[in-house]
């Protein structure tokens, strides 16, 4: 799958560099300086590269933790993003990833031991509770053969148990969970869309069917389970069936997992950066879900707001039939500020957070991909 791995010379002897070109004796090693050299080159063809994405192995060198804005967690007061990778292995239509990334290479910062020694400097601050989100520039398991990530979180968040880590996901990637422990502060969360949208619109995500198979191991193991019906999708060729397209994926997914194994559920409309989007036009002009029905709101690509409102609104009432309130949160810009708190972090293709402002400016669009003089590009 992975044929070419570019290594910036600081972590070529990094001992999870030794472990991931062991999983990949026949790739071809090129040495760089900064993965910057590569990753934000100009004139990349984002799909073009998708065919055949490299893996860039680096070391991340600051910002290993992200603050949420304020009206975003799973109700607790601290709550941070963390990304040891960018890029994901899947290829959804409506990702945020290519309106914002030159390149479809993958990224993956190997120093976990940096991120782990902020994660728990953070915990150290006191014993409230403190919440860590990760998938926000990847997927969180699908290439965990590769990664090892979450054999390495784990231990750490065993040892913090006033913490939480989401692990975000659309893959059926649950073999190192199913290995270790259940951890009742690590929720794996599975973001879903109904199944003639990830068939049209998800390309190399699993079924629905085997991620719902995936999910019933975790909640027979012990695992607490995250639903993310976020982002909220309303395709042109489903136009009239939105309400009957939830419907059915709610009772699949709430016939099949036990009420006790589901942590949290949120939901979030599809919303993008107006830049951001513009480069999705560009890359796939053709595409008709690109083509609405959308509207410019203060910078953002969003469904226009009556539609929202009411993708939202039916959406909750239809959760509420499987869903207590205690549960349920909703993630939109709008709902800051109200009772119910929308979620935890957002898979790349409901970027909501991104362009959020967070009055610190600690937030930044492209926040995970650190170029090598320091800007965003
Ligand atoms: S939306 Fe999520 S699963 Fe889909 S390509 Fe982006 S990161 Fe991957």
């Amino acid at each position: 799958m992975i044929d070419t791995l570019y290594i910036e010379e600081a972590v070529l002897d990094h001992p999870r560099t030794r472990a991931v070109r062991a999983r990949l004796p026949r790739a071809a090693v090129i040495p760089c300086r900064h993965y910057g050299e590569i990753f934000n080159r100009r004139n990349q063809h984002f799909r073009l590269q998708k065919r055949r994405p490299a893996l860039i192995l680096a070391r991340k060198r600051d910002r290993f933790l992200l603050p949420a804005p304020a009206a975003y967690g799973l109700g607790a007061r601290h709550n941070f993003y963390f990304s040891h990778m960018l890029n994901c292995l899947y290829d959804c239509r409506y990702c945020f990833l290519q309106g914002m990334y030159r390149s479809a290479h993958y990224v993956l910062f190997v120093n976990y031991e940096d991120f782990q020694q902020a994660i728990e400097h953070q915990a150290g601050r006191d014993e409230a509770p403190r919440h860590f989100f990760s998938g926000y520039d990847c997927d969180s398991l699908a290439l965990e053969p590769l990664t090892g990530f979450v054999q390495a979180f784990l231990p750490l968040f065993r040892r913090l148990p006033h913490c939480l880590l989401e692990l975000r996901t659309k893959s059926t990637q649950i073999r190192a969970l199913l290995r270790e422990k259940p951890l009742p502060n690590c929720v794996v969360a599975f973001s879903l869309t109904p199944e003639p949208l990830r068939q049209r619109l998800e390309h190399g995500v699993p079924p629905l069917e085997r991620r719902l198979a995936a999910m019933e191991r975790l909640a027979r193991r012990g695992w607490p389970l995250g639903l993310r019906f976020d982002p909220l999708l309303h395709d042109p060729e489903h136009r009239c069936d939105f309400a009957r397209l939830y419907e059915e994926l709610f009772t699949a997914v709430f016939s099949r997992l036990p009420a006790a194994a589901i942590h949290s559920v949120s939901l979030g409309v599809f919303r993008m950066p107006e830049d951001y989007f513009r480069n999705l036009l560009r890359l796939h002009p053709d595409d008709a879900f690109l083509a609405g029905p959308f509207t410019g709101r203060a910078g953002m690509t969003a469904y226009r707001e009556a539609l929202e409102a009411e993708m939202l609104d039916t959406c909750r009432r239809l959760l509420q039939r499987h869903v207590p309130p205690d549960k349920l949160f909703i993630c939109s810009t709008e709902t800051e500020g109200a009772a119910e708190g929308p979620t935890g972090a957002p898979d790349p293709g409901s970027p909501i957070l991104r362009p959020c402002p967070d009055p610190s400016g600690s937030i930044q669009p492209g926040s995970g991909a650190d170029t090598m003089d320091g800007h965003h590009e």
